[in-house]
């Protein structure tokens, strides 16, 4: 049996992470899809060169909303290869008008509603509803045969619908956006520090550990931290807040199991789920 062939089939790479721009592929070594697509369409395309994958092997592009960090290069790499846009009405109603995106050609825009399911590239996809500010945001579950991932990013509140979501998924991205003490004794407005700690806002570190000591199972794969503010975290503080929450709730972490921070600007060598 050569390597590859007892690697998993099913593989995700982060191309970046967080309020500067976020895309991740999400799919097998030789078709797959993005899910945002927060960076330029010339760093998409690098940035997938890197893993040895090409534009054209990308089937669609899921959103999750349409905030500028989430849909910056959107337009542009969708038209490049005609890639169909997979979003809430909601989302695709704010897409059509938003500055960026409001000369997309609609035909490419495939309405899903929250908590549905549809497949692409043989991968079972469900979508389910986030609370957040965007228009009608989403997060996505996929499976590939046994391999599954949940992608929940942009949360203000981890609620039962997104647990059940990642509990089920045996690899998970969440959003560990802030330290709540840089937030609090950072410069930003008070109503933005509210807005970030709100329901509509974003996941602070100790409670992406919270939930992540929650769904703890000795065999789950990969726990990556998403969306890391550029101002109010680090990646270690991340890191940091997730193993205090463990030990807080007397997890013990198996060997097995990789917990990372995804990096903002670089991307991640190829993760098999
Ligand atoms: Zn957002
Ligand atoms: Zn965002």
């Amino acid at each position: 049996m050569d390597l590859f062939s007892c690697l998993s089939p099913f593989v995700f790479c982060s191309l970046a992470s967080g309020s500067s721009g976020n895309c991740y592929y999400v799919g097998k070594h030789d078709e797959g899809v993005l899910v945002d697509a927060g960076i330029s369409l010339s760093q998409i395309k690098r940035r997938l060169s890197r893993v040895d994958i090409h534009l054209s092997q990308v089937k669609a592009i899921l959103v999750t909303h349409d905030h500028i960090d989430h849909i910056k290069g959107l337009g542009a790499t969708a038209k490049a290869f005609n890639i169909p846009v997979y979003a809430h009405p909601a989302c695709l109603q704010g897409l059509s008008v938003g500055k960026s995106t409001k000369t997309m050609d609609v035909t490419l825009f495939r309405p899903i509603e929250a908590e549905q399911s549809f497949e692409i590239c043989d991968i079972h996809i469900e979508s389910f509803p986030v609370m957040h500010d965007g228009n009608g945001t989403l997060g996505y579950h996929f499976r590939l045969e046994n391999h599954t991932l949940t992608i929940a990013t942009d949360v203000g509140v981890l609620d039962t619908v997104v647990k059940r979501y990642l509990k089920k998924s045996d690899s998970i991205v969440l959003e560990a956006n802030y330290d709540t003490k840089m937030l609090h004794e950072g410069g930003y407005p008070y109503i933005l520090k509210r807005r970030i700690a709100g329901p509509f806002g974003h996941l602070s570190n100790t409670e992406a550990g919270n939930c992540i000591a929650e769904l703890y199972r000795p065999d789950i794969k990969n726990i990556m931290l998403c969306h890391l503010s550029r101002n109010n975290n680090t990646p270690e503080l991340a890191l940091r807040s997730v193993y205090q929450q463990l030990r807080k709730h007397r997890v013990g972490i198996s060997p097995n199991v990789s917990i990372f921070p995804l990096p903002r600007f670089k991307q991640t060598e190829l993760v098999y789920l």
